[in-house]
């Protein structure tokens, strides 16, 4: 095998890699190598090479050697947040160089100050081209001695680069900002954009690039929050292609934008299968709900393929065709099945699984191999199952659960081209499907009826089968102990869906125990549930709102068949996200007025106007990356800063709907901060209103912010009605992001900061006769009412499926007891002694 030497870049001590203080490059996330205290400013070519690649921020360079090795070096550390200042390259990209050859210079006095090391590492990106690494030690000089020798494996030439001509257009790197980096839905985007393009698009990270049209094969470069991607492109737009797709990059591809690294919002923490007490199998709870069944264990369908054509190339081509366009038409139906049975964010889960049968990746192979004689089905099988596979083995688990999305694709369109239907057993009542894996197809035509629980041994919280067992109230445990397949059928198993566990062999007396426990609670909810259309009237003759909070068509319609009296927050974020266009105003208007034809006469119908902002990104409304989203651009910031392409239509189309509807249309500013802001909002809604000839609607405003809580008499002199968002304000009270994967569990509404804001708004609100509404998690929860009702609040706005219960927990209380309550709550130490106050739910 033959040997390969670098040269010291530069002149200094050496140090392991291991030893350098930065998670990045002590892991070698980054590629392996060596590391060195500079004793000099000059930075010098290891070998020769190419220089491939200049850092924007000058403190980091690539050198392409002869042999194919990436070698990245990277001067001190945290350098890039000196955005240039202190460097000096003395190359550009594209130049050759030789051995020694300086390629920067850098200030040490600058990086001391502004950077946390000046430990400058030198690392080979592709590690696939290098093995047995011997670093060398002690001092080195640059350009002369070693610093790292290595013996070069494979073939390091790479065919793709290969194939790309010289004159390709390459683009600036782009860190990318998404906070679960390029899983489905912005690889979607991306490839779709791509598409978009005659020339041939290729993503790159590290030393791999990928189809960028391909959506499949994103997903496989294994993208994370904060790397480094860039594109290369060649063609007729290849300029177009890639400085759009790389701004596309850059501002998130209508994705969360996040910061700082961390488990993203929504990504579990990996969790092992620990061996617990006997009888207990550990998983991931990914759906809440405690149930108890019987064990059916389900395997994957094995779809036999023949290797014979079923005619000429052209024919066999078509027959393969077709069963694609059979898949998708299915796919469609499911579509909109899914939305009227469960809603259409699940629903959008087939929407991007039909993205997949336009995946060029997964077509072009089959397109190929069937023109020169072969057949389309086991051609298909093998692409199918390849890139499933590889991405079920991600470590990103919103990459690896994406698997299961081209399986489930993958077996539909082998279905259809083969005839051959999977048998799926009838399922008992009560049944426990424990199974690998579970596709979204499957979930979704699981009958809730009979499904007591689901029990996978892969997929993640976020699984789309997951979500779909959420939706549909099924509880469920994923990513669990593999030892639950071997469990025989129609074994008694119970499941908690909350903390993750699968218990076998429960005592008798215990199981009759959870048993009886679950009926006593289906018994409450049947019981809530038929009084639900009751008005919420304490023992001692208060009267509350109970409304709801809702984020879809379909919503509304469940909200109101609950029980709801009203709609205390529509979420308007719905009508704006998942798409790639704005709505129109007509398309806004007509969407209002068939919410508040559902709400229904003389009923409440407050309108929250779009709430986003930089954690939460529209493709179609740039914004820039910020260092604190959830302190920057967000909510009615966004709207004053964007009046005329999101504010203003979104308010018109309000006030077209209020003009007709009988509904008490209300309008709601989120995020407010300042008396300005709201009197800027408001005036903008005046001015159009006028404009319209519209009737006058009352106007309110989410309380989020510590500083609205702590002014509302202020606010109250002005503003019709608040909606306290329980959510943000604690996050703004305790300043910990409600998201964050540690801190999220603290982040407690029965917080007694948080009850004495609320007191303080509900104390200036009816100061001047307003009103005070939640609409934050805090009102769904029926234990809380108590605490709520004694705080003064005027409505509760729950989501759908507590309304009932909410409405049935107020009746069991009384004001004056509850007023008691509040006031020791607002007293109390902490969120967990508040809780010990609360009343028990009634049984
Ligand atoms: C809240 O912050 O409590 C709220 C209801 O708004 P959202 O959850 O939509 O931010
Ligand atoms: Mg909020």
């Amino acid at each position: 095998m033959p040997s390969a030497q670098l040269r010291a870049p530069v002149s200094g001590v050496m140090t392991p890699l291991e030893e350098v203080p930065d998670e990045v490059f002590a892991s070698k996330m980054v590629g392996d190598g060596v590391s060195i205290d500079p004793t000099d400013d000059v930075v010098v070519a290891p070998c020769e090479g190419t220089i491939t690649l200049i850092h924007p921020a000058h403190h980091a360079l690539t050198v392409r050697s002869g042999a194919g090795a990436e070698i990245i070096i990277h001067v001190g550390l945290d350098t890039i947040e000196l955005k240039g200042d202190g460097f000096t390259p003395l190359v550009a990209e594209g130049d050759q160089v030789t051995t020694g050859q300086p390629l920067l210079r850098f200030d040490q006095e600058r990086i001391i100050a502004g950077a946390s090391s000046l430990l400058t590492q030198m690392v080979i990106a592709n590690m696939d081209v290098a093995r047995n690494l011997v670093p060398a030690v002690g001092l080195v000089r640059a350009g002369q001695d070693v610093a790292l020798s290595f013996e070069l494996s494979g073939d390091a030439a790479d065919p793709a680069a290969e194939a790309r001509p010289v004159d390709a257009v390459v683009g600036a790197p782009v860190v990318v900002p998404c906070a679960t980096g390029l899983h489905a839905r912005p690889a979607a985007v991306l490839a779709d954009r791509a598409r978009g393009f005659d020339s041939q698009v290729r993503l790159h990270r590290g030393d791999r690039e990928v189809n960028a049209k391909s959506v499949t094969a994103v997903m496989t470069l294994d993208v994370s929050h904060a790397d480094e991607v860039w594109l290369s492109a060649w063609g007729p737009d290849a300029d177009a292609a890639v400085s759009e797709l790389s701004e596309a990059i850059r501002g998130g591809l209508g994705e969360t934008i996040a910061a700082t690294g961390g488990t993203p919002e929504g990504e579990p923490a990996v969790t092992e299968p620990v061996e617990t007490e006997p009888g207990v199998l550990r998983g991931v709870g990914a759906s809440p709900g405690v149930a108890v069944g019987i064990a059916v264990p389900l395997t994957d369908p094995d779809i036999p393929v023949t290797d014979s054509p079923s005619g000429s190339p052209e024919q066999e081509w078509s027959v393969f065709q077709a069963a694609v366009e059979r898949a998708r038409l299915q796919l469609a139906e499911l579509e909109t099945a899914t939305a009227a049975k469960v809603g259409i964010y699940q629903a959008d889960i087939f929407g991007a699984q039909r993205q997949i049968l336009d995946d060029p990746e997964l077509i072009e192979p089959v397109e190929a191999a069937v023109r020169a004689g072969a057949a389309a089905g086991p051609v298909w099988k093998d692409t199918y199952q390849q890139y499933a596979d590889l991405l079920s083995g991600m470590a990103n688990p919103l990459l690896a659960a994406r698997g299961s999305d081209i399986r489930d694709v993958g077996l539909r369109v082998l279905t259809e081209l083969t005839g051959t239907i999977p048998a799926r057993a009838e399922l008992p009542a009560g049944a426990v499907i424990i199974s690998r894996d579970l596709t979204a197809s499957d979930t979704a035509v699981l009958d809730a009826e009979r499904v007591a629980a689901i029990v996978l041994t892969e997929g993640g919280a976020t699984s789309h089968s997951s979500i779909l067992a959420q939706s549909l109230g099924i509880p469920a445990v994923v990513g669990c102990d593999p030892r639950v397949l071997d469990l025989a059928e129609e074994t008694e198993v119970v499941v908690d869906g909350d903390d993750g566990t699968v218990r076998v062999d429960v005592p008798a007396a215990e199981l009759a125990e959870v048993r009886s426990r679950l009926e006593r609670d289906a018994e409450r909810r049947r019981r809530n549930l038929a009084s639900a259309h009751q008005p919420a009237v304490t023992r001692d003759g208060h009267r509350v709102e109970v409304v709801c909070n809702i984020g879809s068509l379909d919503d509304v319609r469940r909200g109101m068949a609950e029980g709801a009296e009203g709609v205390g927050l529509l979420r308007s974020e719905f009508v704006f996200m998942n798409r790639a266009t704005a709505p129109s105003e007509q398309e806004q208007a007509e969407l209002y007025q068939a919410v508040a034809d559902l709400v229904g006469e003389g009923n409440r119908l407050i309108i929250r106007t779009l709430d986003v902002g930089g954690d939460k990104p529209l493709p179609y409304l740039p914004m820039a990356a910020e260092d604190n989203p959830f302190l920057g651009q967000r909510g009615i910031r966004v709207g004053l800063e964007h009046q005329e392409k999101v504010l203003r239509p979104q308010l018109r189309a309000i006030l077209q709907a209020a003009k007709t509807s009988r509904a008490a249309i209300h309008v709601m500013f989120p995020m407010i901060s300042t008396l300005a802001e709201f009197r800027g909002a408001k005036a903008i809604l005046e001015e159009e209103r006028v404009r319209l000839a519209a009737p006058a609607v009352p106007v309110g405003i989410m309380v989020e912010v510590p500083a609205v809580a702590m002014m509302a008499e202020q606010f109250a002199r002005e503003v019709d009605f608040f909606s306290i968002g329980t959510n943000d304000l604690t996050q703004y009270t305790m300043a910990m992001d409600r998201g964050h994967p540690k801190l999220a569990p603290r982040v407690d509404a029965l917080n007694p900061g948080v009850l004495a804001l609320i007191r303080s708004t509900v104390q200036g609100a009816h100061a001047h006769g307003t009103w005070v509404g939640v609409c934050g998690a805090l009102a769904s929860d029926p234990r809380a009412a108590a605490i709520l009702l004694g705080l003064g609040v005027d409505e509760l706005s729950a989501v759908i499926s507590a309304v009932a219960d909410v409405k049935a927990a107020v009746r069991d209380l009384d004001l004056s007891r509850a007023t008691e309550l509040a006031e020791r709550a607002v007293s109390s130490e902490d969120a967990s002694a508040v809780r010990d106050l609360l009343p028990p739910i009634n049984s």
